[in-house]
């Protein structure tokens, strides 16, 4: 909600990217990564410039789910960090910042810093980030409510929050106070993962719902969030991801199901 002019000069390096989509989640675990990860390659098979930023300083996972041939960060003539790409898309994260290489903090490396500092460096490396022009810049956020989330809502435009859960009834609480915080910060969530929804055998094609059923009516009726979508356990899906290489990226046609999901979510 800053002027345009003020942007450019605090968003450096994110001057020039259209959308900028947060997916977030309460809890680790739950698959945020895998999804935004997922979505941003679906937006990316549709044409769309798309890049993705890792912002889990502690447990970052994009280098283990993508896999570019080149992983050293270099910078440009304006000291700004490039991003690596991999199938087209621009990927940047803490896991290929090393400590005392380009991008970490000059003073404390990433091992041992205090809350607001965390946060500050978070914001740096994506902003100091050359992302270029980009339809889309998806942002994995670290699990949580936290001072990040407020922090990068307050100082860049971010236009679209997804939150990623699985459908327990704790996990539900967690989905309110998700679109609760993105709502204080004036970011519309326009979509809710319930991932891990259900277990579809490969024998027989029955489906077992292990949460139980999930809250999407709930969630269209008490906020108006049209787009719920359920993801099943798929081994596929962790299992490409643990050899860096984002399921929807797979031809195969046992992967066509996760492909039609994340096909939906993209468009
Ligand atoms: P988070 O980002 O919420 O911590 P991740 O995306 O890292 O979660 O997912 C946690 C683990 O679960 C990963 O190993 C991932 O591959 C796996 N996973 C996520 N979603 C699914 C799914 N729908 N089916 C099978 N495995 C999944």
């Amino acid at each position: 909600s800053s002027s345009s002019s003020s942007r450019v000069g605090r968003d450096r390096g994110l001057s020039q990217v259209k959308h900028v989509i947060a997916v977030s989640s309460c809890k680790g675990g739950v698959g945020k990564s895998t999804i935004a990860v997922n979505l941003a390659y679906s937006l990316s098979k549709l044409n769309h410039r798309v890049g993705i930023y890792d912002a889990d300083i502690f447990g970052p996972s994009l280098p283990t789910m993508i896999s570019p041939k080149d992983t050293i960060i270099r910078k440009d003539q304006q000291n700004m960090l490039l991003p690596l790409r991999y199938e087209g898309v621009d990927c940047m994260s803490f896991g290929f910042v090393k400590t005392g290489a380009a991008g970490s903090h000059p003073h404390t490396g990433l091992a041992a810093m205090r809350g607001p500092m965390v946060t500050q460096v978070v914001h740096e490396l994506l902003t100091f980030t050359k992302w270029g022009d980009l339809d889309y810049l998806v942002i994995d956020m670290p699990p949580g409510t936290s001072d990040i989330h407020l922090t990068l809502c307050q100082n860049i435009q971010i236009q679209a929050a997804v939150v990623v859960t699985t459908p327990q009834k704790l996990s539900f609480v967690d989905v309110i106070k998700g679109i609760q915080m993105f709502d204080t910060m004036n970011v519309p969530t326009i979509a809710v993962v319930e991932n891990m929804s259900k277990i579809i055998c490969n024998k027989c094609g029955e489906e077992t719902y292990p949460f139980g059923p999930g809250y999407r009516q709930s969630i269209v009726q008490q906020f108006g969030i049209q787009q719920v979508y359920q993801l099943p356990i798929v081994p596929l899906i962790s299992s490409r991801s643990d050899c860096g290489d984002p399921v929807v990226l797979d031809q195969s046609p046992q992967s066509q199901p996760i492909r039609d999901v994340f096909d939906l979510m993209a468009k």
